[in-house]
């Protein structure tokens, strides 16, 4: 089973906008500098990292001690009625895992795919299936990193935060839940931003999964914009009434271990919000 986390950390979902010459060697030196600790690598166009690059990266955060995840290509669609469709989703999935593998990286997360015509329930299948296979590679390769289906914005995406629970529930660790608040939010337009609503997400995680997940959460926050079909446009935090500080005050009252990622326009400006809320609290 991959490890607990020590605390909870914050980062950006990408390289810091504030990093000169990007690279994702110099964005983690750029995270360390500005007083933060993890940082999401986004293979979300394509994985391409060579393994000396992976090496380097691995160096290099350990040393500075940044906690990385790695965000899997947006092109993934479990849910395709086109097996082939189907296969080369599973392949970037195995793809961000192995590279990710090399870099250090400690939970990896992907968004399963689109309903289309499926119910829910044949959905769920399918990306039940994809996951399958994944575990299949990880398990005969020896790879210790969290596998993370991430809940989703928009209605027309697999991911409701029941569907992605049950997912780690059926298959328990390494599969666990990336809690993606601002897509909560969004989906259930206007929903989960309240101390009770806040404090309902993580106690339903410690009701299905056990109380241990909360010391290893992938979360994801951003400011949202959303209409009827949820997601619609990432913001900055401050221009939203998305009420981060109660968030991070209900993460603390629960102990909540693991990564805080900002994939908000302003990417570590939100990090470091969140963090100070956090300290705050
Ligand atoms: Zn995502």
């Amino acid at each position: 089973m991959p490890r607990p986390m020590d605390r909870l950390r914050f980062g950006t979902g990408g390289i810091p906008v504030s990093t000169p010459r990007k690279t994702t060697v110099n964005g983690i030196k750029r995270i360390r500098e500005l007083g933060l600790d993890a940082m999401e690598i986004e293979f979300v166009r394509g994985v391409r990292m060579s393994e000396s690059t992976a090496l380097e990266v691995r160096r290099v955060a350990e040393e500075l001690d940044v906690v990385l995840t790695a965000h899997a290509p947006y092109y993934i669609n479990l849910c395709s009625d086109d097996r082939s469709k189907f296969e080369a989703s599973v392949q970037r999935i195995i793809d961000t895992v192995k590279i990710g593998w090399v870099a250090g990286v400690w939970s990896v997360v992907f968004h399963p795919g689109y309903y289309g015509k499926l119910s829910s329930e044949e959905a769920y299948r399918r990306v039940r299936e994809g996951i399958a296979k994944v575990l299949e590679f990880v398990q005969s390769n020896g790879i210790d990193l969290w596998i993370r289906p991430e809940v989703m914005g928009t209605h027309s995406e697999f991911g409701t935060l029941e569907e992605i629970v049950r997912l780690a529930a059926e298959f328990g660790p390494p599969v666990a839940p990336c809690i993606d608040f601002a897509h909560l939010h969004a989906r259930s337009l206007g929903r989960y931003n309240t101390y009770e609503e806040f404090r309902s997400v993580l106690e339903y995680l410690e009701k299905e999964l056990g109380k241990e997940i909360l010391s290893a959460m992938h979360i994801h926050v951003c400011g949202v914009e959303y209409g009827s079909k949820g997601e619609e446009k990432h913001v900055n935090l401050p221009e939203t009434s998305f009420d981060y500080r109660t968030l991070m005050r209900v993460l603390k009252e629960f102990n909540v271990r693991g990564v805080v990622i900002s994939e908000s326009p302003d990417l570590e400006g939100d990090a470091l919000r969140m963090k100070r809320a956090y300290e705050e609290a």
